[in-house]
């Protein structure tokens, strides 16, 4: 069909999630018809990721160097860690300007059923980290989805155990703002309604 280096870039492209096979055809193409500039920038900028990014050792949150900004900022809070999925999760808590203490970035959920157990997540660490320092509050802000409610109570329960003087809170979740009560789903109503709290 096509050159084997076109054929290549097309395969390549539809590995990433959300790329059907067209969809890589048209980046291809439209890699193809860029200068060189642009297209030689992407490579590179995928390459550079690749080699100057990695985990912060502390946190596992992403950073160039061996402990994140986050973790070196002494402006921080270091006796609350804010537990979270992946290192996305913590660019929208960054937003809302309310949290000044420290990440924890769990690596995913627990999910059995997908083979995603305790000790495939950065939870042991955790444990490591309530048990050795100087932490008043572990927040846990995982996703208020079934596997992220599982690895909450899991976590929750770990330090109740090992850590019991540890105030260890979640998230509320509840109704988005700006909506009406009558489009809410049960769920999320239901969730609203068990964290109220007093005017
Ligand atoms: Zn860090």
């Amino acid at each position: 069909m096509y050159p084997a280096p076109v054929q290549r870039l097309v395969s390549e492209l539809g590995k990433l999630p959300g790329i059907g096979q067209r969809t890589a055809q048209r980046l291809a193409f439209h890699i193809l018809r860029s200068d060189l500039e642009d297209a030689t920038g992407l490579a590179d900028a995928i390459r550079e990721v690749k080699e100057r990014i990695g985990l912060c050792e502390r946190c596992f949150n992403l950073a160039d160097q061996p402990v994140c900004d986050i973790c070196r900022d002494e402006r921080r809070d270091p006796a609350v860690i804010c537990v979270v999925e992946e290192p996305g999760d913590v660019i929208p808590m960054e937003r809302t300007h309310e949290y000044r203490g420290r990440y924890h970035v769990l690596g995913g959920a627990l999910s059995p059923i997908d083979g995603v157990d305790p000790e495939d997540l950065k939870i042991a660490e955790l444990f490591r980290r309530v048990e050795g320092g100087e932490i008043r509050e572990v927040v846990l802000a995982t996703n208020p989805t079934t596997t992220g409610e599982a690895t909450a109570l899991h976590i929750a329960a770990g330090l109740r155990d090992r850590s019991p003087d540890v105030v260890v809170t979640r998230l509320a979740s509840g109704l988005p703002v700006g909506s009406d009560l009558e489009y809410a789903d049960e769920v999320t109503l239901g969730k609203a309604f068990s964290g109220r709290r007093a005017l």
